[in-house]
């Protein structure tokens, strides 16, 4: 089947896309665990070698599982290429080492990954890389923090853990009119219920850790875009410095791809119920989700998702006292910072994520003591919110 073209659906592209059988005829994708490959003769080496002959070479930068992965995905975000890497963190590393260089500037929302900040701060702005923060959802603060210089937006919509969204076929204006690239990381939604490219965004990032795992068992992460951005930029930093996905990930996140659709229904369900009883409970007193009307990007979020995800937070009356006590009173939720995942997580984001803040740093991204952070799981909805109800009553 040719799945380079867009006659297929999401969901039968989700199932199929990539699939090459072997001379095996294996319905379901197989695992290749080797390091290289095994050429014909001297002259095909050579020929593979210089680039003349598509195929396998070594796995550092050619793995059958891994290519099948990559142009799956691809297929669902709608980018001509897609390069798998070791984590979400290697995709964002890979991303930056392949598309800037001294002297570029970056504009980057203040509400992004810690470790994406860490990374921005410590080590990309040493190899003279400048990069300013602004507000995600102020599109004025965006377009007056661009230089000549600017090479990249970057941003998480919706973010974490307050939900904001931001406008990105807006935000996608903006960087053309600049000249500038926008760069989405998308972990949140997954191309089942956003897909950055289609809204003008020039590269989307994945934490394949999160979602399109969705159980929990692999570290992974992927950049998608164009050939040229992705195809060629990207990918000729991994096949270099190789921050690869192994084999077997790989196939992990395939199989996950698979079912991503039915769950990230499934999670959007389920936290916008939760966010329904959080926002009628008395003990509670907002309730961060942009599945409802009182979010200040509901109407955006409606139109630019087609589903408002499984993350969502809430503030209790009485601060990190009365927030500890909901944790500690769960029995079934885990707690744990991870997200993404079939079973539902609880974190208090003041003395975690976000707990290496200045108290001025934290007020100033919104993190109030009496913040709650929930990763919405598949679990029965009524057995969530009576795990929640014991610690609120
Ligand atoms: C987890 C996460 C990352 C980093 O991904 P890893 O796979 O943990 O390296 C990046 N961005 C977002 C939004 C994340 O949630």
């Amino acid at each position: 089947m040719d799945f380079e073209n867009d006659e297929w659906g999401f969901d039968t592209l989700a199932v199929r896309a990539g699939q090459q059988r072997t001379a095996e005829h294996e319905h379901a994708e197989p695992i290749f665990p080797t390091s290289s490959y095994v050429f014909d003769n001297a002259a095909q080496a050579a020929a593979r070698f210089k680039g003349e002959e598509a195929g396998n070479i070594y796995s550092r930068f050619t793995n059958p599982t891994v290519r099948t992965f990559e142009q799956r995905l691809a297929a669902l975000e709608g980018g001509d290429s897609c390069v798998a890497t070791s984590s979400g963190m290697a995709a964002i590393l890979s991303t930056c080492m392949a598309l800037l260089k001294s002297g570029d500037h970056v504009v980057s929302s203040r509400a992004i990954f810690g470790s994406t900040v860490v990374l921005f701060n410590k080590y990309i702005t040493p190899f003279g890389v400048e990069v300013s923060y602004v507000p995600l959802t102020d599109l004025q603060a965006w377009r007056e923090a661009i230089r000549p210089e600017t090479r990249l937006l970057f941003l998480e919509t919706p973010s974490n853990p307050l939900t904001e969204v931001a406008d990105i076929a807006a935000l996608a204006e903006l960087a053309q009119e600049h000249d500038c690239l926008l760069v989405v990381d998308n972990c949140f939604c997954t191309p089942a219920l956003q897909q950055p490219l289609h809204l003008g965004a020039d590269i989307v990032i994945h934490s394949a850790t999160k979602y399109i795992d969705g159980q929990g068992r692999c570290i992974g992460g992927a950049v998608v875009g164009n050939k040229e951005l992705v195809g060629e930029g990207v990918y000729g930093f991994l096949r270099t410095a190789g921050p690869t996905m192994s084999p077997f990930n790989a196939w992990v996140f395939l199989k996950g791809l698979e079912t991503l659709h039915l769950r990230m229904k499934a999670h959007s369900e389920n936290a916008l119920q939760l966010a329904h009883f959080l926002e009628g409970h008395a003990a509670v007193s907002r309730v961060y989700y942009p599945g409802l009307e009182s979010h200040p990007q509901h109407q955006l979020a409606s139109q630019q998702q087609s589903g408002y995800g499984g993350v969502l937070a809430f503030e209790v009356k009485g601060g990190q006292e009365a927030a500890w006590k909901i944790i500690d009173n769960t029995h079934m939720l885990s707690i744990t910072a991870n997200l993404g995942d079939t079973k539902s997580t609880i974190t208090h984001p003041a003395t975690t994520t976000h707990g290496r803040l200045s108290d001025e740093e934290r007020q100033e991204a919104g993190i109030q003591p009496g913040m709650i952070r929930i990763a919405v799981g598949l679990e029965d909805i009524e057995d969530i919110k009576a795990d929640l109800q014991r610690g609120l009553a």
